[in-house]
């Protein structure tokens, strides 16, 4: 019984410390049965080498309970601290990130399957917010070609994955390697060089490469990192703000720019990178936009979807893009039920706007299934006076237009679609951001949404690259400054 109840209070008193703790106190507890209790009753018992034996027995299994148990009591209770750096408020802890949920089956080392599912592993949402996958493969044979399968896309439209070898370097598949198979099924046959293989649908960006760019940029006396709310995961929403702060805010003009409200669109992220260190390489051209300019540059507005490795929303399933709710006749009034990521955004935008000084230009960044040759395009809104619009309506058309015309004429005509002839109505249907922009500030400020692509819309039309996106960055910076520098 004594035994018995050893083992039960070794549980007890241990909580949950693995099942040895339980039976090492039953050892004990029966060692000392032994020793002491049955040799109180048993005063004839004479062989003393024995009894020596049974208290060695005893000190030594004290010895390892204590030195045993101790280590894994002070696992259980110890807590890491949360990694702060002071002069970054935006630094992310997660250390993984962007990994894609879904169902990796290995039949055997040469075939593999993939099956997508929804983020947040959640069935029921639509279809075309399964886009996004990313995994990894280990045990890869390198001496044959492997197969692998990905099953239940969203979007039928045909794309090329990438690979790597280390997470860091990325490369293409070519197009003999892929094919798309019926029901919204790609099919990879190809020969790794190494056993180790990250797959992915597009290059991946995550919250450990946005630490590494912060980190790269945050000392430059042009910047500064502040955190403009939490996520519902209480990740930190960063905010980038590039001017020459020596210069006074009074004669400047203010640029906001969000990326990366759909999670698993990672090209934006490569277009800001080109797009900032353009406005940071200190040349005349640089020093002159940052001494009229401010960039306020919300560079991962959806950090929790990007940890999550979801495609299309927040942890809650949400679809950030559409849930700008807000006071029709006061849209300086958010919903109190809007999404943290939104309220977020809303708030600092109506904060800059009380101080000044004027917002000219919003850009809200995306990326777009399209066929592969489509390049990228802008969502334009409304359209000419002459198709029925009123002044007010043509005017922010017109400057949508300018904008994009600004950019096409750096990054190359051929490599970005022309504006459409008429950009409608339709963006006032549901609740955009450019639907809040338009409602609060009308035609000032020239707000937009700009869609890359993932296809053959590189520079030299080839499947696009993160250099390609850079680029398309550092033409959209310039086409910035030409455009404030065109205002009156
Ligand atoms: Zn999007």
């Amino acid at each position: 019984m004594l035994c018995l109840a050893g083992l039960q209070g070794g549980f007890a008193f241990w909580d949950m410390i693995p099942f040895m703790k339980g039976i090492l106190t039953t050892a004990i507890l029966c060692a000392f049965k032994k020793v002491y209790w049955e040799g109180s009753h048993m005063a004839h018992f004479e062989n003393k080498l024995i009894k020596k034996f049974q208290q060695l027995l005893l000190i030594l299994l004290l010895f390892i309970y204590i030195y045993g148990c101790a280590p894994a009591l002070e696992e259980k209770q110890f807590q890491p601290p949360e990694t702060v750096l002071s002069d970054n408020p935006c630094l992310y802890s997660e250390s993984v990130g962007a990994r894609s949920q879904g169902y990796l089956y290995k039949q055997d080392n040469t075939q593999w399957y993939y099956y997508i599912n929804g983020d947040n592993n959640n069935e029921s949402l639509p279809a075309n917010w399964r886009n996004w996958w990313y995994v990894y493969l280990n045990g890869v044979p390198v001496d044959r070609e492997i197969s692998f399968t990905v099953y239940n896309g969203g979007w039928p439209l045909y794309y090329m994955p990438v690979y790597s070898y280390d997470e860091v370097n990325w490369y293409r598949l070519d197009e003999s390697e892929v094919s798309e198979l019926e029901g919204y099924t790609w099919h990879i046959l190809k020969k790794f060089e190494k056993p180790a293989v990250w797959l992915a649908r597009f290059y991946p960006y995550s919250t450990n490469d946005l630490n590494k760019y912060l980190t790269k940029i945050k000392s430059n006396v042009n910047v500064r990192l502040s955190a403009i709310g939490k996520t519902r995961q209480n990740h930190p929403i960063c905010m980038i703000t590039i001017t020459d702060f020596t210069n006074p805010d009074v004669n400047k003009k203010r640029v906001w720019i969000h990326a990366r409200t759909h999670p698993g669109e990672t090209p934006p992220s490569f277009l800001l990178e080109g797009l900032i260190d353009y406005l940071l390489a200190n040349t005349t051209d640089s020093k002159t936009a940052l001494s009229k300019l401010i960039f306020t540059i919300v560079p991962m507005q959806n950090v929790d979807g990007v940890m999550a490795g979801n495609y299309r929303s927040n942890t809650d399933g949400d679809n950030l893009e559409v849930m700008w709710y807000y006071d029709p006749y006061n849209p300086s009034q958010i919903d109190a039920g809007s999404p943290l990521e939104v309220v977020a955004l809303h708030e600092t935008i109506q904060r800059l706007i009380s101080s000044g000084p004027q917002f000219t230009i919003a850009l809200n960044l995306h990326s777009a299934n399209t066929s592969a040759n489509r390049h990228a395009f802008f969502i334009t809104h409304f359209g000419p006076t002459t198709r029925g619009y009123s002044d007010m309506e043509s005017s922010l058309w017109r400057k949508q237009v300018k904008f994009m015309n600004n950019v096409a004429y750096y990054y190359g005509a051929q490599f970005i679609e022309p504006p459409a002839r008429d950009g409608g109505r339709d963006f006032l249907n549901r609740e955009y951001p450019e639907k809040w922009w338009w409602a609060s500030q009308k035609d000032s400020v020239m707000a937009i949404t700009m869609e890359t692509t993932y296809g053959r819309a590189g520079n030299r039309h080839n499947w696009i690259t993160p250099q390609d996106l850079y680029e398309l960055g550092i033409a959209t910076a310039k086409a910035i400054v030409d455009y404030n520098n065109s205002l009156k």
